[in-house]
């Protein structure tokens, strides 16, 4: 049998991970090359002469004009953090290494660090992938569906228990070899055609070519603001066609995520 290349796609090894960002300046070293990879600039005035110096073991930047002085850190979202920045770096390597996420819980105890700081790097480091993936729009072959993610939080105290799903619009882009390229999970808050308007205009590229199953209102949203025809399937079609192979995987993946790392919470079927 072939290996699927998505799965089998090369990551990188915890060893060439602490080879490359195992020390605080390695890290330092990253995020200098990451932010300023067309030389300094300063934030405040856009001059870059400047000259360099170091203040308790951090490099510190100043501009020529106005002598303002910052560290890489500045204005970044390890900016006045305590934390040291291989543990941040640390916690975006779990993070991103698993497709079931990893829970505040684990992240702790791989990074070392207390409860609430595991869960507060966890959810800054979410935030800004989220505002940065939020502004892109899909193009080319999209297929989209209506997903409803949540359902019973158990052991909690009175009250809770109740079933809580929220309607998400799920969208993947695919290339020309049927692979994804990228997915978007958008918040509804329900399946009115102005709803799913304001989602198109927000997440769909005006030259995408969106592929809907039937029961959606979709098609006729999507057709007034400039999209390609969209491709209509019977209802009830969805799960047993090909072209609705990846946008079922990544819910049904999704689902399992969910499960797998929150093991508070129920996901309903
Ligand atoms: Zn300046």
């Amino acid at each position: 049998m072939p290996q699927n290349r998505i799965q089998f796609q090369k990551g990188m090894s915890l060893d060439e991970y602490i080879d490359q960002y195992g020390t605080d300046s390695k890290c330092e070293q990253a995020l200098e090359e990451a932010r300023w990879s067309r030389g300094y600039a300063c934030p405040k005035c856009g001059c870059t002469a400047h000259c360099t110096f170091y203040r308790n073991g951090k490099k510190h930047w100043q501009c020529r004009d106005h002598k303002h002085q910052i560290t890489v850190q500045s204005g970044t979202i390890f900016h006045a953090s305590r934390l040291p920045l291989r543990k941040w770096f640390l916690a975006m390597y779990f993070m991103t290494q698993s497709k079931t996420n990893i829970s505040a819980l684990s992240l702790k105890r791989h990074i070392g660090v207390s409860y609430p700081t595991a869960w507060l790097v966890k959810h800054k480091l979410m935030q800004t992938m989220a505002e940065r993936e939020d502004r892109r729009q899909l193009t080319g072959r999209v297929v989209a569906d209506d997903a409803y993610l949540g359902g019973v939080t158990v052991g909690g105290k009175r009250g809770r228990g109740a079933k809580k799903t929220g309607l998400f619009m799920a969208a993947v882009e695919v290339d020309e070899d049927s692979a994804v390229r990228y997915v978007r999970f958008d918040r509804l808050s329900n399946m009115s055609a102005i709803s799913i308007k304001s989602w198109a205009i927000k997440a769909l590229h005006s030259d995408c070519h969106l592929v809907t199953d039937g029961y959606s209102s979709l098609p006729a949203a999507a057709s007034q603001i400039g999209i390609h025809t969209p491709v209509v399937v019977s209802p009830g079609q969805s799960s047993e066609l090909d072209c609705f192979r990846w946008i079922n995987t990544v819910i049904g993946n999704t689902k399992t995520a969910m499960t797998g790392t929150y093991h508070g919470f129920k996901v309903s079927k």
